[in-house]
C-alpha cells in the first residue's frame, strides 16, 4: 500500500532525458495506490487544446497508468495552471484545488504547489495573481494557441533575463518562509504538508506554535535524477 508525491519535472520536448525517466517511472508505478503530481509537471502547458506530438505522448502515459487502477490527482504549478478538465478527462487524473487536505493512511496532510509558501517573493506574487486571475485566463484560454506560445515565449524570454547569478539573498527570498508555512498549516489544522515548487528537497521537522510536532516535505525537481516520496501504511 503505497503512495507516491511528484512535483517540478518540467517536462519538455527539449529534455528527452526527463522524458524518459518520466516514462519509467509511470512503467513501474501501477502498483501504486495513488500518485499526486503537484504541479509543474510540464514547464509550460498553454491549454488543452495543444496537439502535439510531446503533448500527446504525456497524456498517453498518464492514461495508462490511470487506466491500470492508480488514483492519480493533479493539483497545477505556477507553469501549468492552464491544465483543465478537457486534460482530466482525457487522461482520467481529478484535479485538485491548491491546499488540498488530504487523508493519507489515517493522518490529515495538506498539498500544495509551493509558491505561494514564498511570501518575500512579492515580484513573483504580483505576477502569479495577474496571471491567475480567472478573468485572465478565462481570456487566455480564448486567445488560438500560437499566440498563448508567443506570449509564454516572451514571458520566458523576460523572466531569464531578470535572472542572471542570483545571490544567497535572492535565494533566500524565493525560498518557502517559516511564518507562511505556520500559517497555512494552522489554518487547515494539519501537522503535515507535502509541496514542491523550491526545488530544495528536504524533510523539515519543527513545533507549530501550540508545540505539536509538525514535518514539511519539500519534493525535489527532475533535472538530474527522478525525484519521488513514497508513503506506505
Ligand atoms: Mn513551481
Amino acid at each position: 500500500m503505497t503512495t507516491a508525491f511528484i512535483a517540478d519535472l518540467h517536462l519538455s520536448p527539449g529534455r528527452p532525458d526527463i522524458l524518459d525517466a518520466f516514462a519509467n517511472f509511470c512503467e513501474q508505478s501501477t502498483g501504486l495506490d495513488a500518485l499526486y503530481i503537484l504541479g509543474d509537471l510540464f514547464d509550460a502547458w498553454l491549454g488543452d487544446d495543444d496537439s502535439s506530438d510531446f503533448a500527446f505522448q504525456i497524456k498517453s502515459q498518464i492514461k495508462r497508468l490511470s487506466d491500470s487502477g492508480v488514483k492519480i490527482y493533479f493539483m497545477a504549478g505556477n507553469r501549468d495552471f492552464m491544465v483543465g478538465e478537457r486534460f482530466a478527462t482525457e487522461t482520467g487524473i481529478t484535479l485538485l484545488p491548491d491546499e488540498t487536505v488530504i487523508n493519507l493512511y489515517g493522518e490529515r496532510v495538506l498539498l500544495m504547489h509551493g509558491d505561494t509558501l514564498c511570501t518575500l517573493d512579492k515580484g513573483y506574487l504580483r505576477y502569479r495573481r495577474v496571471i491567475q486571475n480567472p478573468v485572465v485566463t478565462g481570456v487566455l484560454r480564448s486567445l488560438p494557441l500560437s499566440w498563448r506560445m508567443r506570449i509564454a515565449n516572451k514571458l520566458r524570454q523576460s523572466s531569464n533575463s531578470q535572472r542572471p547569478q542570483l545571490t544567497s539573498e535572492q535565494l533566500y527570498q524565493m525560498d518557502a518562509q517559516h511564518p507562511a508555512v505556520l500559517q497555512v498549516m494552522e489554518k487547515h489544522q494539519v501537522n503535515q504538508l507535502i509541496h514542491g515548487h523550491t526545488h530544495r528537497p528536504a524533510i523539515h521537522c519543527f513545533k507549530l506554535s501550540d508545540g505539536t510536532p509538525a514535518k514539511r516535505v519539500v519534493l525535489g525537481d527532475w533535472y538530474t535524477q527522478a525525484s519521488v516520496y513514497r508513503a506506505s501504511k
